[in-house]
């Protein structure tokens, strides 16, 4: 437990630092200064002048790009600075030393990264379209080393153990898979937070499309989905109709917003006394429908202690009390009977309540 813990921490720390966009960047650019950094020391110790003052060269270049990448300058400038560098690095070293370090081999990882910046840094076709040019510049850099290499030789024909030569290519090829996979791994995560964010976002739209923004009961919509659910499993249910007392004179006396207060009100009490025995929704103006998952006589029992709670709230709204009533209508579901059916019957319940003086219950047992 406190493994999986330790571990969710670690992935939303990278998480949280690396979708920062200069914290990407910058981890890439000081990794690649920081391979130069040791290819100047190397080449110090090999003796090749043109490759010492060409990394020189190189550190001061990716130290600027930290420098712009700090000061929030053009990314898009950083990464064909890059782009070109990494190309004319291996062109250079090809010429001077040859194939067999695997000098030129950097230029494989420029594919994934020249798609990965230009994904992120670019928009419209473009982004696709220049990457794959630069990705084709890139292959046709690589062939070019090679022929080079084929037919011009090396400028310096270093004398080095197969060890030193060995040491060298695996040196070369740790930093340029490190590279790939740095930015596979940057590219990963930063998809996996676009998807988190996209699902959460998802989830926002979900509610507000099915949740009624007054009452943040359920709406007739949302409803629909469940009687239907409801009808299709074949299990037992009840509908409630409910349905304000005298809601006109409320808003009339004491102004609209008042009114609004009594609604949620008693949509919060309707929820505290249905819980997760149904569905409750806001069927339209001042209605609210409830789908009881219980048996007649227990969805009665709801409906009375809903009509009670109702009836003992004192419902206030800046320096005004008032007290309200609720009538339900309830209906329990004949299997062969559509829901319109049972709706009409909890309705015709309802009305029934309303003409025998309102804030009651009145279920099939009241009415013929
Ligand atoms: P009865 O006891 O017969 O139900 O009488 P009533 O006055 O409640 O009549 P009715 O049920 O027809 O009232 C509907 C009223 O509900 C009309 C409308 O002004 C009010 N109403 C509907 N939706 C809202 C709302 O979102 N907010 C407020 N404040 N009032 C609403
Ligand atoms: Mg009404
Ligand atoms: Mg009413």
């Amino acid at each position: 437990m406190k493994n999986i813990l330790e571990k969710e921490k670690i992935i939303n720390f990278l998480r949280r630092h690396i979708v920062r966009d200069s914290f990407r960047y910058n981890l890439i650019i000081y990794s690649i200064t920081l391979v130069h950094v040791v290819l100047v020391l190397l080449f110090c110790l090999l003796n090749i002048f043109p490759l010492v003052l060409f990394n020189i060269g190189s550190v001061i270049i990716y130290l600027c790009c930290a420098n712009t990448i700090r000061l929030k300058g053009s990314l898009i400038n950083v990464f064909f600075t890059t782009y070109v560098e990494i190309i004319a690095h291996s062109f250079v070293a090809t010429i001077c030393i040859g194939w067999r370090f695997g000098f030129p081999q950097y230029i494989i990882g420029l594919i994934p990264f020249g798609y990965y910046m230009c994904y992120t840094l670019m928009t419209g076709i473009r982004k696709y379209v220049i990457a794959t040019v630069l990705g084709v510049a890139a292959f046709c850099s690589f062939i070019g080393c090679r022929t080079i290499s084929l037919w011009s030789g090396a400028i310096y024909e270093l004398d080095v153990s197969k060890f030193a030569e060995l040491g060298i290519y695996i040196f070369n090829s740790i930093c340029n898979f490190g590279f790939l996979l740095l930015v596979t791994f940057v590219f990963v995560m930063e998809m996996h937070e676009a998807t988190v964010k996209l699902s959460s976002q998802n989830a926002i739209l979900d509610k507000l499309a099915s949740i009624d923004p007054l009452t943040g009961l359920y709406n007739r919509r949302s409803m629909q989905v469940f009687l239907n659910h409801a009808l299709e499993s074949d299990e037992a249910f009840c509908l409630v109709m409910c349905d304000i007392d005298n809601f006109k004179k409320v808003n009339d006396t004491y102004g609209h917003d008042f009114g609004d207060i009594v609604l949620k009100d008693i949509a919060r009490i309707i929820q505290q006394q249905v819980k997760d025995h149904g569905y409750v929704c806001r069927w339209g103006g001042e209605e609210i429908l409830i789908l009881s998952n219980d048996r007649l006589d227990h969805t009665c029992r709801i409906a009375e202690n809903i009509r009670r709670n109702v009836a003992d709230h004192i419902f206030h709204f800046q320096d005004k009390f008032i007290r309200c009533s609720l009538t339900l209508g309830v209906a329990a579901h004949k299997s062969g009977n559509s829901v319109e059916d049972t709706i009409m019957h909890a309705d015709s319940r309802l009305y029934y309540g309303k003409q025998h003086g309102k804030n009651r219950v009145v279920s099939s047992h009241d009415t013929p």
